[in-house]
């Protein structure tokens, strides 16, 4: 009975996997030292919310900043604006769990362009990361994709769309409890008490008060001076 030989070699590296094995040492070890923020999942979500809402891209990893005086400024742009107006629609449809294939197929694409180093701070108690990536949109990506995650814990759950007609503002529920000494459980449906209080105000009271502003709008426009006797 013959038996079969055991054969051990190694495999020998590709040119592109030494290329991409030295560039990833480079990367770690920068990544150790680097002035980028070290944050955590959701402190990344709050920072792409906050720039669909106000278009302050300022705390986000590969946004473009200028530093002046020591303080860094981001620029607004058409380009930007653009990013601005399609995480609008990405997150919009998100809260909806209505992503459209072709917009999951350029999430994908633009979401892989990007290293997420795990630093692991230990004083807080989750997992934190440094973020290198090669431009605005992949970090945009990647965050709209986690946000598809609506399991128990997943960041998903916690992301809502204000539902006063014409606010359309996002925040994420976990962030809204009103007052955790009355047991206040997170808001879900708006982004502010205010907003609340005007969408339970019943349609022809509303109505009623929207005609009085507009008449004092239009009175205040069309008010002649009066002449003097
Ligand atoms: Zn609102």
């Amino acid at each position: 009975m013959s038996q079969a030989k055991t054969v051990l070699e190694f495999s020998t590296p590709t040119e592109a996997e030494k290329e991409a094995s030295k560039a990833v040492a480079t990367l770690v070890e920068f990544a150790a030292t680097s002035n980028a923020p070290n944050i955590t999942e959701k402190s990344l979500v709050r920072a792409v919310v906050n720039f669909a809402n106000t278009g302050q891209a300022r705390d986000l990893p590969g946004a473009p900043v200028i530093i002046v005086n020591g303080q860094s400024f981001c620029l607004a742009s058409p380009e930007m604006d653009a990013l601005r107006a399609q995480l609008q629609n990405d997150l919009t449809a998100v809260v909806q769990d209505a992503l459209a294939g072709s917009t999951l197929q350029r999430l994908r694409k633009d979401s892989s362009r990007m290293v997420q180093v795990p630093i692991h701070e230990m004083s807080l108690g989750v997992p934190t990361y440094r973020y290198f990536p090669m431009d605005l949109s992949a970090v945009l990506a990647h965050t709209v994709l986690m946000l598809r995650d609506k399991a128990k814990n997943g960041l998903g759950k916690d992301l809502k769309q204000c539902k006063l007609a014409g606010c359309g503002q996002f925040f994420l529920s976990s962030d809204m409890v009103a007052d955790t000494s009355k047991g206040g459980r997170p808001r879900e449906r708006f982004c502010k008490p205010e907003h609340m209080a005007a969408a339970q105000t019943p349609g022809a009271e509303r109505t009623r008060q929207w005609r009085a502003s507009k008449a004092r709008q239009l009175a205040s426009l069309t008010a002649a001076p009066t002449k003097k006797e």
